[in-house]
C-alpha cells in the first residue's frame, strides 16, 4: 500500500532539521523511550492476563551498523491500523503543530520538546518500521523517506515487537559511531525502567584453564553485552527500603567524579496534587559557592530531560545535587513559561517545604549532629531565609548562631543568654559579632573582659543576613566588635568623666591629625577608662555593612563606591595621651603619636607593608 501523510506543508522535514539542529541528539531519547513505553505496556497487559505465555527477554537493543541505527524492542508492537493511526496521522500532525507554533522562534526552541517518533527524521534520510503486534495481527513494514509519501505492506516477521531502522543521513554520520551512541544513551537513558543493550564491553575475569607463574588463575579479558542503564534507581524505591549507604552509593553513581560523600539527603515522594519523586543531596560547600549550579537532573518517568532546573527548584536550592522525577512538569514549553506555571510553582514550594521539614527534624532529633553540619549548610539556610519568606519563617526555629567559643545557640536561646548584659539604654539587645576571630582578636578580648559574648559570623552572605535578622527579631542590633570602643558598643547610661579639658582636647586633635591620612581616618576624642588602650581603630557598623552588601549584590551603588573609612578613637584619659599634649620636644611628640597610631592599626590588622616595616624599626630603636 502507498499513502500520503496528511500534512499541509509540502515538505516540512528540512525546516525541522534546521530548527532543531543543536538538539538533534534527542531523537535517540525519543525513539528509545517509545520502545520502553511499548515494553511497559506489554508488562501491564500481561499482568492483567491479556497476554498469553512467557514474555521472554524484554531487553531493548540499540544496534549500530555501517549505514543504519536500529532500535529493537519486544513490546506490544503495532498492527497496520495502529501504524496508520499513531505514526502517519497523530505523530505527524503533532509535528506540524509544533512547527506552526515555533517556526518564528527558532532561537527559543528547547531541547526537551517531545517531538516523538518524528524526530527520527532529523538525522535520517529514510526510516523503516518493522513491527508485529502482540495481538497476533500480521506484521507490517512501513517505509518513509521524509517526503509526505510512505509505503506500508505486510511482511513475514513472526516475533512480537518493533524494529525502528534509521538510515542515517550524511550530515548526521556521528550517530553511526558506537561511542557516540553509548554516550547519548548514558545521558538520556541511564535510569530508564527496561534494560537497554548496546554493543559489548570488556570484563576481566579469572581464567578457568590458564594459570599464571604462581599457579593462580590468569586474568583474562572477556566480552559481555553492554547494559546501559540502572532500571531501578534509588529514587524509585521506598525510603524505608533504603539505607544511608544505598543513598551514598546512588550519589556516587550519579556523580562518579565527586569523591566526597554528601552530608545528607531528602527523599521526595509525592502523589497529590502532583507527582514528584526524587532525591536531593546536600553537598559540602563551605565558603566557596560552587559556580556549577546545574547539578540537579530532571527526569520524566525515568527519562532524562534536562539538568537546568531553574524555576522547578527554588533558587537557594540550586546548589543541591540529585534528581527530580515528575511527569507533571510541562517539558515542551519555554523556560520563562516554566517559571510562571502554577503547577511548577507548587512543586517548587513543596520542595522548599520538604527541605524545611527535614532540617527541622534534624535539629530536633540530633542537635549535636546538626551543629556539626552547620558550617556546611549555613549558606543554604541563610540564602533560603533571604529569598523565601515561608522558608524564613520555618528556619527562624532551627537557624543557629555560633560564638567565638564554638558553642551553638538557636536564635531564641541566644537572645535570652545575652539580654541581661547586652541590652543598651534604649532597650535594644546588642548582638556582638566578629567576622574574623583572629584578625579581630583584640576587640573580642576587650568585649569578653566586659562579660559580653561574641558571635562568629563568617558566611559570605553575612551583611544581608544580619539585616534580615534585625528586621525579624524585635529590638535586635548586630554590631561588629570593632565598630566602636568597647564602652560604646553597648551604650549604657553612665559615662566616664574626662580628665582633659575641652581646650586641651582641641589643641591635641590637630597634633594627631598631622600624622594621619585624614581622608581615611577620622580622629575622635573620647573619655574612656584610663586602663583602656590609648588609641583604637573602629569602623562604623552601618557604613561598613552597607558597603559590603552593595559589593556582594554586584551592583554599583552609593555605598559600594565609598572609600574605606575608619575612626581613630583617642582615649583622653590615658596617661600617654596626656604625655603627647605636654611633650615640648616635637620630634619625640611625633614619634609617640606614630607609635600609638601604629599600635592601634596593628591590632586591627591594618598595619601592612612599608608602614609595618617602619613600625618594627622604630620599636627596635626605642628599646635600644
Ligand atoms: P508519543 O510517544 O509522545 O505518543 P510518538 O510520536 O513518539 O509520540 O509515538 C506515537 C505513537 O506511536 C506512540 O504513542 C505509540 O502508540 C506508537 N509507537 C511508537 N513507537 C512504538 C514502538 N516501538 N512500539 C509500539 N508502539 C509505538
Amino acid at each position: 500500500m502507498k499513502g500520503n501523510i496528511n500534512v499541509q506543508t509540502e515538505n516540512i522535514f528540512p525546516v525541522i532539521k534546521k530548527f532543531l539542529y543543536s538538539d538533534q541528539e534527542i531523537f535517540l531519547r525519543e525513539i528509545v523511550s517509545n520502545a520502553i513505553d511499548a515494553t511497559q505496556k506489554l508488562k501491564t497487559l500481561s499482568s492483567m492476563g491479556k497476554v498469553e505465555g512467557d514474555l521472554g527477554d524484554l531487553t531493548v537493543d540499540v544496534v549500530v551498523d555501517k549505514k543504519t541505527l536500529t532500535i529493537k524492542d519486544r513490546g506490544i508492537g503495532m498492527t497496520a491500523e495502529e501504524v496508520e493511526k499513531y505514526i502517519t496521522q497523530i505523530a505527524f500532525s503533532g509535528a506540524e503543530e509544533f512547527l506552526a507554533k515555533y517556526k518564528d522562534k527558532g532561537e527559543n526552541l528547547i531541547g526537551h520538546f517531545g517531538l516523538g517518533f518524528y524526530s527520527a527524521f532529523m538525522v535520517s534520510d529514510k526510516v523503516e518500521i518493522i513491527t508485529k503486534s502482540f495481538s497476533g495481527a500480521p506484521a507490517v513494514h512501513w517505509v518513509c523517506d521524509g517526503s509526505p509519501e510512505y509505503t506500508m505492506e505486510e511482511c513475514d516477521r513472526t516475533d512480537r515487537g518493533t524494529d525502528i531502522i534509521l538510515h542515517i543521513s550524511d550530515e548526521s554520520k556521528e550517530f553511526l559511531d558506537e561511542h557516540r551512541i553509548v554516550e547519548l544513551l548514558k545521558k538520556y537513558c541511564r535510569f530508564m525502567p527496561v534494560a537497554i543493550r548496546c554493543g559489548e564491553e570488556s570484563d576481566w575475569v579469572d581464567s578457568e584453564t590458564e594459570k599464571d607463574k604462581d599457579g593462580n588463575p590468569k586474568r583474562v579479558e572477556v566480552k559481555k553485552p553492554r547494559i546501559i542503564n540502572n532500571t531501578e534507581p534509588a529514587w524509585t524505591k521506598r525510603p524505608a527500603d533504603l539505607t544511608d549507604d544505598d543513598y551514598k552509593k546512588f550519589y556516587h553513581e550519579l556523580y562518579p567524579m565527586n569523591f566526597e560523600d554528601p552530608l545528607f539527603q531528602i527523599h521526595l515522594n509525592v502523589d497529590y496534587p502532583f507527582n514528584l519523586t526524587g532525591i536531593l543531596y546536600f553537598p559540602k560547600v563551605r565558603k566557596t559557592i560552587d559556580p556549577n549550579r546545574n547539578k540537579i537532573q530532571l527526569y520524566c518517568n525515568q527519562v532524562f530531560v534536562t539538568d537546568s532546573v531553574e524555576g522547578v527548584v527554588p533558587d537557594y536550592l540550586m546548589l543541591l545535587h540529585g534528581v527530580l522525577d515528575s511527569p507533571d512538569i510541562p517539558l515542551n514549553v519555554s523556560r520563562s513559561y516554566l517559571q510562571s506555571d502554577q503547577q511548577v510553582k507548587k512543586i517548587s514550594q513543596h520542595i522548599s517545604k520538604k527541605v524545611a521539614d527535614k532540617l527541622e527534624q534534624m535539629f530536633k532529633d540530633d542537635r549535636k549532629d546538626f551543629e556539626n553540619k552547620w558550617d556546611d549548610i549555613q549558606i543554604f539556610i541563610q540564602y533560603g531565609m533571604l529569598t523565601d519568606e515561608k522558608f524564613c519563617e520555618r528556619a527562624m526555629k532551627f537557624a543557629l548562631l555560633k560564638n567565638t567559643e564554638g558553642q551553638f545557640f538557636s536564635l531564641k536561646d541566644y537572645r535570652e543568654k545575652i539580654a541581661p548584659l547586652q541590652t543598651d539604654k534604649d532597650k535594644n539587645v546588642i548582638y556582638l559579632y566578629a567576622t574574623d576571630a583572629t584578625e579581630q582578636h583584640a576587640y573580642i578580648a576587650k568585649a569578653k573582659e566586659k562579660g559580653y559574648d561574641v558571635l562568629v559570623m563568617d558566611s559570605p552572605l553575612n551583611s544581608h543576613f544580619l539585616n534580615l535578622l534585625e528586621q525579624k527579631i524585635d529590638k535586635a542590633r548586630f554590631v561588629r566588635v570593632d565598630a566602636d570602643v568597647v564602652e560604646k558598643l553597648i551604650a549604657h547610661e553612665d559615662s566616664i568623666p574626662s580628665k582633659m579639658s575641652k581646650e586641651d582636647q582641641d589643641k591635641l586633635k590637630p597634633i594627631i591629625e598631622a600624622e594621619l591620612d585624614t581622608k581615611k581616618y577620622t580622629v575622635m576624642m573620647e573619655s574612656l577608662e584610663s586602663s583602656d588602650q590609648p588609641m583604637t581603630i573602629t569602623q562604623n557598623e552601618f557604613m561598613r555593612r552597607y558597603k559590603e552588601m552593595s559589593e556582594t549584590s554586584g551592583g554599583m551603588s552609593f555605598y559600594g563606591d565609598l572609600p574605606e573609612s575608619y575612626n581613630l578613637v583617642v582615649n583622653v584619659n590615658h596617661p600617654l595621651i596626656e604625655q603627647i599634649l605636654n611633650d615640648s620636644d616635637t620630634d619625640h611628640q611625633k614619634q609617640l603619636v606614630h607609635q600609638l597610631t601604629d599600635l592601634a592599626l596593628l591590632s586591627n590588622g591594618l598595619l601592612k607593608g612599608e608602614a609595618l616595616t617602619n613600625f618594627i624599626q622604630r620599636s627596635v630603636d626605642i628599646i635600644k
